[in-house]
Order: structure tokens, then sequence, then C-alpha cells
């Protein structure tokens, strides 16, 4: 094995996650970011974005199974979506496993993303050939949302890089609001909510928490373990109009559904919104 490594660092100079290079397959400075994807034996071919990484193909079930399941399994009518971001692909896959959902509209601002994706991530990317209501649009998520019409869409995802670069503005309270706007009246809004160990990631928490909750009368954060993130747990946001995830999750409604899932199941729903204390303290201070 060749002693090439990808090193995401976590804390500047003390912390960081290395995935050693087994093949390097794609290189590129694209107009909005660095694009790299390569092999690594154990976590298969990964992608990463201005030096953090997006997608593994070992662990994307888990978090593409919790971006998209649990706001589904709480209102099982949901037709209309809007997904920020997700140029890799494995949130519309999941979304599009819903026979009744109706259109997927996707907003990547990134078309190289979407072309690399395509030719060395088809487990994620295939969906782009494979779906008929998926209509990509490539394009910024801030632009697309203040533009979009009110009361639109029923669920926004927000598959969005940090917020740095180009997903800064996914970060804002503009957006959300004018999320809230394109929403029907119960639209439900899932958001990157990082990780919360590091403190510079537990600021960036309560950040994003503090505005989302200026903005939906619901704001709810859930967790999940994936393997090649930083700290190996990542949380969302489940915001809405008017569902509580645990009170309004439709657990049989979701199960007769008969989806197979690797990650996302009615229990692990509950107990991804049971938080730890010091969680609870970084969001009570939002
Ligand atoms: N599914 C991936 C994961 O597992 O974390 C996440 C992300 S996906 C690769 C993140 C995408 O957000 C990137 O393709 C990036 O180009 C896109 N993005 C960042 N800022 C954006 C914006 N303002 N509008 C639309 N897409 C944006």
């Amino acid at each position: 094995m060749a002693d090439i490594w990808f090193n995401e660092h976590h804390v500047t100079g003390s912390v960081k996650l290395g995935l050693n290079i087994q093949e390097i397959l794609h290189i590129e400075k694209t107009p909005f970011q660095e694009l790299q994807i390569y092999r690594n034996e154990t976590f298969g071919v990964f992608m990463t974005l201005d030096g953090f990484l997006q997608v593994t193909e070992k662990d994307e079930f888990v978090y593409h199974d919790m971006i998209s399941h649990p706001a589904l399994a709480v209102n099982p009518t949901i037709k209309n979506v809007l997904i920020i971001g997700g140029g890799d692909g494995g949130s519309a896959r999941e979304i599009a496993r819903y026979n009744h959902i109706e259109k997927i509209d996707m907003v990547e601002i990134d078309g190289a993303v979407v072309e690399a994706c395509k030719k060395y991530l088809p487990s994620t990317a295939s969906v782009y050939t494979t779906e008929p209501r998926l209509n990509l649009i490539i394009g910024d998520g801030v632009q697309f949302v203040a533009e979009a019409a009110d009361c639109t869409y029923d669920l926004i995802l927000v598959d969005s890089t940090d917020p740095a670069g180009p997903g800064e503005g996914l970060f804002t309270i503009a957006f959300y609001e004018n999320c809230y706007r394109i929403l029907k009246e119960d639209g439900i809004l899932i958001n990157q909510h990082e990780c919360a160990f590091h403190d510079l990631d537990a600021i960036q928490m309560q950040k994003a928490h503090s505005k989302i909750k200026k903005v939906f009368p619901i704001a709810r954060v859930y967790g999940f373990n994936i393997p090649t993130y930083s700290t190996g747990y990542w949380y969302f946001g489940f915001a809405s109009k008017k569902y509580d995830p645990i009170k309004d999750l439709k657990t049989e409604q979701w199960e007769n559904l008969g989806l197979k899932t690797k990650y996302y199941n009615t229990d692990i729903h509950i107990g991804a919104f049971a938080l730890p204390t010091y969680v609870k303290e970084i969001l009570s201070k939002a």
C-alpha cells in the first residue's frame, strides 16, 4: 500500500482523520471548490470538497438514510421535494424510493460535482439517469429559494457543505426565512447541524439552531453515527411548521411501505432525537 494519505483536519494542528489513498481518481479546481475523488481500501471511492470528506461508498448509506427517511416517516403525504446541494445524488436516490413522491427539484451549485460523481460514484449518482421525477438545476440554492414561489414544497433537504465557501449562504436567517416561505403549511426542513464535540463545531451548531428556531415553531436536532465524519457523530436539524418528529411519527404507515434500509428504522428514528446532555446544553444556549 503506497504511503499517500488524505487527511481531514478537525482541530487545526492536533486532530485529523486520515484515509490511505490506494488510487487517485479525479482532482479538479472547479469555479467553486477543490474537488478530489480517491479510492481507499476500507471505505471504497470517496469524494472530498475543499479538504472535507463528503461521501464514501462504504458509509454514505448512514447519511443518506438519515437525511431522507425521518421526514417521510413523519409526513407520508409528502409529494414535492427540494434538495439543496446533494451533488453526489445519494439524497435524491433515497427520496426517489417513495412512489408517492411526484417531483424532486435539486439545486446543486457545482456541475463538476455531478459529472465526477456520475463517473466515479455510480452507487449514489445513477439516480441522475434513472429517475424521471428528478429535475436537476445547476445553480445557487440561496438564490433559488429567494426566487421560488410561496407554498411550493412539502419538504426541503439542505444537503450542503459546511458553512464556509459556497455553503455559507445556506446557514443564514434570510435563507431559512425563504425556506419557510416556500414550504407548504405543514412543510418540513432538514438541514446540516454539524457535529457537537469540537468547540468550533459546537459554535456552528449553536449558530444554526439559534437562527432556525427564530423562523420555525418546531426546531429539533437529531444525531447519527457516521464513521468518516468528524468525531464519528453528526447531526441534522428537523424544522417544521406543524409536525413534531416524535409525536407525529407514523411508525406503522412507514413500516407498511416495506422499504429496505440499512441504517434508518423507526426505533433509531426515536433514539436519534434523544440527545446527550452536553448537546442539549449547547442547544439550550442557542
Ligand atoms: N451528501 C454529502 C455528504 O454525505 O455529506 C454532502 C454533500 S454534497 C457533496 C454537498 C454539495 O453542496 C456539494 O456538491 C456542493 O457543491 C453543494 N453546495 C454548496 N453550496 C451550495 C449552494 N449555495 N447551492 C447549491 N449547492 C451548494
